[in-house]
């Protein structure tokens, strides 16, 4: 499995998220390294405008590949997919998404949190990537792998695997593909 994650801004960087994300994200991933690549900028042809939201498969696939490396693109927008009203993420087997626009409090009209968002982030990050490295959605609404409709349900799991998903993404982790 890739031994690198790399963390690739489109369009407007947020250092905050940025910093945050490569300080945590090792500590989900034993043995992984993670890389801050330059940003890339968000491509127009992905902008719905009937919808006014960015199609999330158009930008997973305007992603990068990198050899051995696990992708993961963060953009400060709302993106949906084909049947979902939204989306807070989206996984492949190489490269990995995250929406930070639905992440905020503002979003809804409450105020502000930063600590909150940063930790949305996290852990939608961190369950994109567990996707990525083999993982499916988990029952335990608790797991990071716990599939989340709403942020009601981001805010109640934990960052952290359950201790099934985390003996399969070990598992994962020391295969040599
Ligand atoms: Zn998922
Ligand atoms: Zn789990």
């Amino acid at each position: 499995m890739a031994r690198l994650i790399a963390l690739i801004f489109i369009g407007e960087v947020n250092f905050q998220v940025l910093s945050y994300l490569a300080e945590n994200l090792p500590r989900f991933f034993p043995g992984i390294l993670v890389r801050v690549e330059s940003p890339i900028p968000v491509p127009p042809r992905c902008w719905v405008p009937s919808r006014k939201q960015f199609d999330g498969n158009c930008i997973l696939e305007s992603l990068p590949t990198l050899k051995g490396t696990k992708v993961l693109g963060i953009i400060d927008e709302d993106l949906f997919v084909r049947g979902l009203n939204f989306i807070f993420g989206l996984a492949s087997y190489d490269k990995t998404l995250i929406a930070l626009a639905r992440l905020r409090n503002e979003f809804y009209g409450l105020p502000p949190n930063q600590s909150l968002f940063l930790e949305r982030a996290l852990k939608e990050a961190i369950h994109e990537l567990g996707h990525s490295y083999g993982l499916s959605h988990c029952p335990d609404p608790r797991c990071v792998m716990h599939f989340s409709n709403s942020l009601a349900e981001t805010d109640l799991k934990g960052p952290d695997f359950c201790k099934r998903c985390k003996g399969i993404l070990l598992r994962n982790l020391t295969l040599d593909t």
